[in-house]
C-alpha cells in the first residue's frame, strides 16, 4: 500500500503535512510541534523517509575516522556532564602532541577525518592546539580535521584575550578544516541556565559557526535531546539553527544526540524510549530543509537503533571511530569502533547501499 495516496496521514491529522513534504515547503514552528505530539512514530518517520529519500536515494554514509579527546579536565562543569573531570581530580588527563600522533597511528586505517574536542582546560593555550593541528595536518595531509566545538573555540578566545574569529583564522592556518557540532546542547536560554551556565550562549554558539562559515570553515550542527527541555525548545533549537543555515549556509551534517543518564549528576524522571529517540531524528529531518545531511550516531544511540534510525530521516552513519570517551563515560553501550566491513555489513543489513564519504561527505 502506498501510504502516501491513502488516508493513512489524514487519520493522523497530518495530512497538510505531508502535503508539505510532498510538495518540498518548508514546514513551520507549529508543524514541528506537532510532528513531535503526534502518538504515532511510525508516521512522523513515513514522512521524514520520504524527505530522506527524496534527498539521498537508499544511500547511508560513512567515514573512515578516528576520534581524539585531548583533556577532560574542563572548567565548565555542565550538570549533564559525565565526562569532565576537575584540574587535579583522579581521572583527569591532558594528551600531548605526541600522544594524539600516537593514537592515529595506531588506528586500524589511515583516516579520511579526525576528529580532536575535549574539555575547556584553564590552561591550554592556542599554541597547544596549533601544535597539535600543525602535526596532524602534516602527517595526514589529506585529511579533514573536524575539531574544536565553538564552545572550546569561546574558551580558547576568553583565555587568550582575543576574539573568536582570530582563533578560528589562527587554527584554519594550522590545517583546520571543520568544527563538530558539539555544545549546541540546547538553545533555549532557560535550559541553558540550568544545564550548562558557564559554558558559551546559544548566540556566541550560532555567532562562532557562522564566522567559521564565513572564514571558509564547514561545521555540524547537534541538539542534546531528553532531559529537561520541552517539545517546543527542541523546536526553537532546531528553527534558529536553520535560520542560522539560511544565513551563513555552512553546516554539513546535524547530529540528534539523546542524554545518557549514566554518571550524571541530572537526574531525569522520564528517560527516553527508543521510539521517543526516533521520532525526534524524523523531526529533525523534516525540519531542518536546508541541511544536507541527519546523523545517526550509533555511540550514544547503539548500533541496532543507529540503523533504524536510517529510516526514520537519517542518512550517515558516522565512522570506524575506533575509541571514544564522551558517550561511554554517560553510559553508551556501543563498541569503541567498528571497522569499514562492519560499517558496511550494518548498512546493508537495514536495506540501504553503503557509501564512503570524506569529512566534508564528498564520496570516496
Ligand atoms: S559538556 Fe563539555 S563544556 Fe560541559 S563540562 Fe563537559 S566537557 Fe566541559
Amino acid at each position: 500500500m502506498n501510504l502516501f495516496k491513502s488516508d493513512y496521514f489524514d487519520n493522523m491529522d497530518l495530512a497538510d503535512i505531508r502535503d508539505k513534504v510532498e510538495a518540498n515547503e518548508r514546514l513551520s514552528f507549529e508543524d514541528g510541534v506537532r510532528l513531535f505530539q503526534c502518538p504515532e512514530p511510525l508516521a512522523v518517520g513515513a514522512l521524514a523517509h520520504r524527505m530522506r529519500t527524496r534527498m539521498h536515494g537508499d544511500k547511508a554514509f560513512y567515514v573512515v575516522n578516528r576520534h581524539v579527546n585531548y583533556t577532560n579536565v574542563c572548567v565548565n562543569g555542565c550538570v549533564f556532564c559525565a565526562y569532565q573531570r576537575e584540574e587535579g581530580q583522579s581521572g583527569g588527563f591532558v594528551l600531548t602532541r605526541e600522544d594524539v600522533l600516537a593514537k592515529l597511528e595506531a588506528a586500524p586505517l589511515p583516516p579520511r577525518e579526525v576528529h580532536i574536542v575535549g574539555g575547556c582546560h584553564p590552561r591550554l593555550g592556542l599554541a597547544y592546539f596549533e601544535d597539535i593541528l600543525s602535526a596532524v595536518h602534516e602527517r595526514y595531509p589529506d585529511a579533514v580535521l573536524k575539531c574544536f566545538t565553538a564552545v572550546e573555540i569561546a574558551h580558547f578566545a576568553h583565555l587568550e584575550n582575543i576574539s573568536t574569529r582570530e582563533v578560528l583564522t589562527r587554527l584554519k592556518s594550522a590545517g583546520l578544516g571543520m568544527l563538530p557540532g558539539g555544545g549546541a546542547e540546547i538553545f533555549a536560554p532557560k535550559v541553558r541556565e540550568q544545564l550548562c551556565p558557564r559554558k558559551a550562549t546559544a548566540d556566541e554558539w550560532l555567532a562562532i559557526h557562522e564566522q567559521a562559515h564565513g572564514l571558509g570553515l564547514k561545521t555540524n550542527g547537534t541538539m542534546l535531546f531528553g532531559h529537561i527541555e520541552t517539545i517546543e525548545e527542541r523546536v526553537d533549537h532546531l528553527v534558529r539553527l536553520r535560520e542560522s543555515q539560511d544565513r551563513s549556509h555552512g553546516y554539513t551534517c546535524f547530529i540528534p544526540l539523546p542524554f545518557l543518564t549514566e554518571n550524571s549528576r541530572l537526574a531525569i524522571d522520564n528517560p527516553l524510549t527508543g521510539l521517543e529517540e526516533l521520532k525526534t531524528i524524523a523531526v529533525c529531518r523534516l525540519l531542518l530543509d536546508n541541511i544536507p545531511h541527519i546523523k545517526a550516531y550509533w555511540v550514544m544511540l547503539g548500533v541496532k537503533q543507529a540503523q533504524a534510525a536510517l529510516k526514520f530521516g537519517a542518512d550517515d552513519f558516522d565512522g570506524t571511530v575506533v575509541e571514544e570517551k564522551i558517550g561511554h563515560e554517560a553510559g553508551a553501550d556501543s563498541q569503541q569502533g567498528l571497522s569499514r566491513s562492519e560499517l558496511e555489513d550494518m548498512i546493508r543489513g537495514c536495506g540501504c547501499t553503503p557509501v564512503e564519504r570524506d569529512g566534508f561527505f564528498n564520496e570516496v
